[in-house]
């Protein structure tokens, strides 16, 4: 393949660079999406789709308003990749219902519960809108902004839109090398070789080997998550239900995902049966008749983690034009829009929140923020 020229070239196709793809090809740059095997099908696919943006709230302080405004672009990102695409996201309005089985767990929940749309429901008034739960249960905060959507499909909305927008896919497409050439830089591939004015590498936990390539030491860990999907032919639950870790998340086909573990530094892809055991014990604790239902599936995921528990989102401190966007642990798919529209605002000259472009920039102090880790 000859070379080929382009504005930017995404090194990643999983649900961030798909959504910076999106926001740059609508700016009329011409982008390419370098993905190593196909669109949306590593971390992004492993993924419950839940919008935590209030969930979140106690443990990512800093993070809560770009969370929150990220959540918020979802509400336009839905019709618009529709209209465009006719790709549907499957958000489900629900919300969600964060347990407490105590008075504890129940004080624990109150800086969520500070939030405008955010109530506390008692035991009898939760258990009115789903009567499947557990007894013992104290009560929930109620988090009608949370709701979800399923993540393979909106990555591949994103990128599609993308696509229609005139950006370039391609998959099956390992890139090796980024080299900077004068202003530009060479991005060698297994298909050959890209000049881009900007790279953005948006390549999850694989972006380590990015990191150390362009002369910086900064690490992500791969946090290991097992899940099981189970078939619920009962009566349909129409939240996520969410304690401690783990959640039921209901898909629109009756299917309920049931997630996660959280393994420190584990690189393996395949889930194992400790950690699908516990997944359903924890579960069934929450809803004891998911022990019943049927067996669907089961898989595993790596979320992209750095120490302070914040994604790097910003430029690399000397190399101009190259663009990190990874590290978005547990919450990517909530925080990809606002991680594309912050990647696009760099790349076009546009003003950048101050907080955030701090929080997240590549060279900061990695002790000053301490987020959810
Ligand atoms: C079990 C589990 C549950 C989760 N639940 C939620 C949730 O409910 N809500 C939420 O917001 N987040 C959730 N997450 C987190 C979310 O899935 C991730 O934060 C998000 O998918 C990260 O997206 P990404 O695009 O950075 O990474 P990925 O989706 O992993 O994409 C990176 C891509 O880069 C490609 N790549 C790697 N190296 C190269 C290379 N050299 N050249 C070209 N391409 C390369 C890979 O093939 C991959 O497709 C969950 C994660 C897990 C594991």
């Amino acid at each position: 393949m000859e070379s080929k020229q382009v504005d930017v070239a995404i090194v990643g196709g999983g649900i961030i660079g798909s959504s910076i793809a999106y926001y740059l090809a609508k700016e009329k740059k011409k982008v390419a999406i370098l993905e190593a095997q196909q669109i949306g099908r590593k971390s992004t696919s492993a993924a419950a789709g839940m919008l935590g943006a209030h969930s979140e709230y106690k443990e990512f302080q800093h993070l809560y308003p770009f969370a929150r405004s990220s959540q918020l672009l979802y509400k336009e990102l839905y019709e618009e990749i529709k209209e465009l695409t006719n790709i549907d996201f499957e958000k489900k309005n629900g919300g969600l219902l964060k347990l407490a089985y105590s008075e504890k767990e129940k004080q624990e929940l109150e800086s969520i519960l500070s939030l405008a749309s955010v109530e506390w429901l008692d035991c009898k008034e939760v258990r009115e809108k789903v009567p499947q739960l557990a007894v013992d249960i104290v009560g929930a905060a109620y988090l009608k902004e949370d709701v979800h959507i399923t993540p393979l499909v909106a990555c591949n909305g994103l990128s599609k839109g993308a696509q229609l927008y005139g950006a370039e896919i391609y998959e099956y497409t390992r890139v090796l090398r980024v080299e900077k050439t004068g202003i530009e830089y060479l991005v060698k591939t297994s298909q050959g070789t890209f000049i881009a004015k900007n790279v953005v590498i948006a390549s999850g936990v694989w972006s380590n080997y990015f990191f150390q390539q362009l002369g910086l030491s900064h690490e992500i860990i791969p946090v290991k998550g097992e899940c099981v999907a189970a078939i619920n032919e009962g009566t349909p639950l129409h939240y996520s239900i969410f304690h401690d870790q783990f959640y039921i998340v209901p898909r629109n086909n009756n299917e309920l995902i049931i997630g996660a573990t959280k393994k420190w530094n584990d690189w393996s892809e395949e889930p194992t049966l400790d950690g699908l055991e516990e997944v359903i014990q924890k579960a069934k604790r929450m809803v004891p008749e998911i022990g019943k239902m049927k067996w669907k599936r089961a898989w595993a995921g790596l979320r992209p983690q750095s120490y302070d528990g914040y994604p790097f989102i910003g430029e690399h401190p000397e190399l101009k034009g190259i663009y990190f966007a990874t590290g978005h642990q547990r919450n990517g798919i909530l925080l990809a829009p606002a991680t594309g529209k912050m990647i696009r605002d760099f790349i076009i000259g546009s003003p950048v929140e101050k907080e955030w472009l701090d929080a997240f920039k590549v060279d900061r102090n990695m002790f000053a923020y301490g987020g959810g880790k």
